[in-house]
């Protein structure tokens, strides 16, 4: 599928020099968004991110409420951008301790999720299931609470990845 001009709405500056960004058709005939001064390119890509899957004994998966944009209100897995600074593991480490006071460890990567965005257009999120290694259940600055539910009993999620994963870590438990 070709790479729509919406794609770039709002791109107008060159992030090197401050260019004016011009949209042009590259080599093999892609639309990119290149600046008419330095000749930076601004590739569209998805935005990454990772959803934390973490099961207690007794079989029950942790949640958090939203706070913040996208989808204030809703409960979610507790999840989060990758910052440019951490690898996928580390973040979701760090989102999992931020978010709800659980210090975990990476069990098993569980697969990815290729979704949606109202902000970002796109969000490629990473599944990965964590051991719990020690912290306490405690919800962080970001989420509104956060606590160990039944699968019976998990309400509709915020976003469809985290939906996914859910039903893929449901099959191996
Ligand atoms: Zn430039």
């Amino acid at each position: 599928m070709e790479i729509k001009e919406s794609s770039y709405k709002g791109v107008n500056f060159c992030l090197r020099c401050s260019g004016r960004m011009n949209l042009v058709k590259d080599r093999e005939n892609k639309l990119r968004s290149r600046c008419s001064k330095c000749g930076w390119n601004y590739y569209k890509n998805a935005v990454p991110a990772v959803a934390c899957l973490v099961i207690n004994e007794a079989k029950e998966i942790l949640i958090i409420k939203r706070l913040v944009e996208p989808k204030p209100g809703f409960w979610a897995l507790p999840s989060g951008y990758i910052e440019i600074n951490q690898s996928p593991e580390e973040a979701a480490v760090d989102e999992l301790q931020e978010e709800t006071g659980i210090v975990g460890e990476v069990k098993e990567f569980l697969g990815y999720y290729d979704g949606t965005s109202p902000i970002y257009e796109k969000v490629l999120s990473l599944g990965f299931w964590l051991d719990i290694k020690g912290g306490h259940l405690e919800a962080g600055d970001d989420a509104g609470a956060a606590k160990f539910v039944p699968f019976s009993r998990l309400p509709k999620l915020a976003f469809d990845a985290h939906t996914f994963f859910v039903d893929k870590i449901r099959r191996k438990l």
